[in-house]
């Protein structure tokens, strides 16, 4: 069980590519174009950069730059020459949608110049050694959050609020979705992986049903016209994740309908329906969902096998 954690966790840290881009920003002193970081304008204030781990939020204007996420330490330069070209290389603020390597991984870096905020559970992971049954190496008080929160908080930055709302138990335990209002711009962190299956973290708290019931909510609460930043995947529309939502019901019903008579490996070798096959060409393969759904839903060890 906890391999396969692990194998999810390290499948939910590569890299993502994405179709659309408006620049290509490579770090001076690195000739790895695997770590080449891809600028792209989504509305109003706010850019993506796609790279390397999760996608990063930036507001840019008169008030400098305000971050969400921050890929891997190995990245912070090549974020930075990104930053640059949109006005600062040190943001006044740095948020955490959640604790994950692949979206923190820059905070020892990125903490020196930058407040970073985040809800109270990713700071309680990233000081924690093992968090989420992992290996983990706790992070330097640098990279921690230093304002932390349980429901959400408000930044007014660059003429727009810039609203931080916690959503429970979906990917993680940590979860943080960031509106942005003016902008008409939201980033959903690793709640959202775009045209993908999700990576569902159990071992930190996340779980399907939080995931469903939260994508839910806010497919309620974002304005049909918003441009939406996935955790993973190119810049989608509010159409894009009722998609993805209806897709994760339908095939977790597909499989839990299955469970009742069949195992975990004939659920597997039958697969999902043909319509579902590009979905799981992302992170998680269609069995790592289906196993996902599987063990999410087995109540007693004593299922068929
Ligand atoms: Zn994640």
């Amino acid at each position: 069980m906890k391999r396969v954690w692990v194998s999810l966790f390290l499948i939910c840290v590569l890299s993502i590519g994405s179709s659309a881009h408006t620049s290509l920003i490579k770090g001076a002193r690195s000739g790895n174009q695997d770590a080449a970081i891809k600028t792209e304008k989504v509305g109003g204030n706010i850019y993506v950069l796609i790279g390397q781990g999760g996608n990063i939020g930036v507001s840019s204007g008169k008030e400098g730059i305000l971050m969400i996420d921050d890929q891997f330490e190995r990245s912070a330069a090549q974020i930075k020459a990104a930053l640059k070209e949109l006005g600062s290389d040190k943001p006044r603020f740095l948020f955490n949608t959640h604790w994950h390597g692949d979206h923190t991984g820059g905070n020892t870096i990125f903490g020196a110049d930058s407040i970073i905020i985040a809800h109270t559970n990713v700071r309680k992971r990233l000081m924690t050694p093992n968090s989420g049954g992992r290996e983990f190496k706790p992070l330097p008080p640098v990279g921690l959050p230093s304002i932390t929160y349980d429901q959400g908080l408000s930044v007014h930055f660059n003429g727009e609020e810039v609203r931080a709302v916690h959503y429970a138990n979906g990917h993680t335990d940590g979860d943080t979705v960031l509106f942005f209002t003016g902008s008409n711009v939201v980033h959903l962190g690793d709640h959202f992986f775009a045209g993908k299956f999700p990576f569902v973290d159990t071992s930190s708290g996340g779980s399907i049903e939080g995931l469903v019931r939260n994508i839910g909510e806010l497919l309620k609460q974002i304005p049909s016209d918003a441009k939406l930043i996935p955790g993973h995947g190119p810049v989608s529309t509010l159409n894009d994740l009722k998609v993805y939502h209806q897709t994760i019901v339908d095939t977790t019903g597909i499989v839990r309908d299955k469970m009742k008579t069949k195992s975990l490996e004939q659920i597997k070798k039958e697969g999902l329906p043909e319509k579902y096959k590009d979905w799981g060409t992302g992170f998680i393969k269609t069995d790592a969902w289906i196993e996902t759904i599987y063990k999410s839903y087995s109540t007693s060890m004593t299922n068929p096998k």
